[in-house]
């Protein structure tokens, strides 16, 4: 009964959110689901007329409800576009939690985002075992220039992807954990590298670590920090989501640092939007201090650039080694920061920035969007190899581990041999050891 009365709350609340849709369709053109398939179902006004009919649908086709809900990279574009403020990615993400805890979560997820990820030991362990033995089920997809591999039996979750191996040594064994004392004066932040960059991109890690230092910035990173709870949340798996923004809380609230920095566009808009935004899940004391880490929370480049004297850009477009910048969906169409991550590229001389063409539309990642939707993912990522490759850049950037995958997974099935560089990876190259 408890259950009912609650599930009839949540639809009431989709329904107060979704009557500011006024049926325009500017969200069709400019969903990247859209122009591969064509069906109105796959954008944002497609679903919400799909929500309107949840009470109903949801007790004659849940699974077909949870199936169109799922068709989607909630990468935002619909939302950045939407001239009525139509919070798309709140409705969806909140309908997805709905649906799900009615049809109950299928096992496998439910043991990895509630067993799993929220054991952070646990996780590393399992990781640590996964890259030892990595070789026996992958092998290199041929690239030395990106060093991408593909599964060795085309089955399973990973298709014919090509992705970046499991790191030989995680972030997280390459410094534990870290907390410098901070003189009066003294900058401090917070940083959070979030799984990806932890366990297959720690070079990332490496370079935010050798930017904030040459700044004179203190840091404090404590271990065992768990996943931002994207995942979960993406699957509809709030209890999973809620369990590990909890864990993450009792290491970052009330703690001595001004800003919490992240190279994850992911992470970073899920830290600061869609923590306060899940705040019915939450009690009040957590509300506050989600608000709290919210605040503090940055992106890396923003960091970087606006609050640090970067050089100036070196100004010669014709020298230098050409490299062209993909916004990812969540930093540019959820935080609007697009400025700060070219503004470290241009600061190293040794590169010149060329703008590919749609440098924002997005790569067809979409986290597990990318894996249960490979062939789809893969479409929308050829248009994005397409304006990649025309820019004539020998090194992509970007300033997402996720579009990272994607990137390398197009460009190394193309053969091509452009590199992927996080953007703070350029500007690191360009100071001092
Ligand atoms: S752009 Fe916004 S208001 Fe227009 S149809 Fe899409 S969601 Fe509705
Ligand atoms: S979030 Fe992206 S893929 Fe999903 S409906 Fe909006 S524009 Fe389309």
């Amino acid at each position: 009964m408890a259950e009912l009365r609650e599930l009839s709350r949540l639809l009431k609340e989709l329904d107060e959110q979704m009557i500011t849709c006024m049926r325009c369709g500017m969200c069709q053109a400019v969903c990247p689901l859209y122009a591969e398939t064509g069906r109105e179902a796959d954008v944002a006004r497609g679903k919400i007329v799909l929500l309107e009919r949840l009470s109903q649908d949801l007790l004659k086709d849940p699974k077909g409800v949870k199936q169109r809900l799922e068709n989607c990279l909630l990468c935002g574009s619909c939302a950045a576009a939407c001239p009525s403020g139509v919070k798309v990615l709140d409705l969806f993400l909140k309908a997805r939690a709905i649906i799900n805890g009615y049809l109950g979560l299928p096992p496998a997820k439910k043991f990895l985002f509630r067993q799993v990820l929220t054991r952070p030991a646990l996780f590393n362990g399992l990781i640590a075992i996964a890259s030892k033995f990595q070789g026996v089920f992958t092998r290199s997809a041929g690239s030395e220039i990106l060093g991408a591999s593909c599964a060795r039996f085309e089955s399973g979750p990973l298709k014919d992807r090509h992705f970046m191996p499991l790191a030989k040594t995680p972030w997280h064994k390459q410094a534990p954990e870290t907390n410098e004392a901070a003189g009066p004066g003294d900058a401090k932040v917070a940083f959070f590298p979030g799984c990806l960059v932890d366990k297959v991109f720690p070079d990332v890690a490496q370079s935010v670590y050798k930017s904030l230092r040459y700044h004179g910035i203190k840091i404090y990173m404590p271990a065992n920090q768990s996943c931002c709870g994207i995942p979960a949340l993406s699957s509809g798996d709030s209890k999973g989501f809620v369990q590990l923004v909890r864990q993450n809380i009792k290491l970052f609230a009330g703690k001595d640092f001004q800003f919490l920095v992240t190279p994850c566009a992911t992470c970073t808009a899920t830290i600061k939007e869609i923590w306060p935004m899940m705040g019915q899940y939450f009690l009040s004391e957590e509300k506050g201090k989600i608000a709290e880490i919210a605040e503090k929370t940055m992106d890396i480049t923003q960091y970087l650039a606006d609050r640090l004297p970067l050089q100036a850009p070196s100004g010669d477009q014709d020298k230098g080694i050409k490299v062209t910048y993909h916004d990812p969906c969540h930093l540019k169409k959820s935080l609007n920061v697009h400025a700060q991550p070219r503004a470290l590229i241009q600061s190293n001389p040794d590169y010149a920035f060329v703008e590919m063409n749609e440098p924002d539309r997005c790569c067809g990642m979409g986290g597990s969007f990318g894996l249960q939707q490979y062939d789809l993912s893969k479409k929308v990522g050829d248009r994005k190899l397409k304006n990649i490759l025309q820019s004539g850049a020998e090194v992509v950037s970007t300033a997402c581990p996720a579009c990272m995958l994607q990137i390398v997974d197009l460009l190394s099935r193309s053969h091509s041999p452009i590199r992927v560089k996080h953007a703070v990876q350029i500007y690191a190259d360009s100071l001092p050891e």
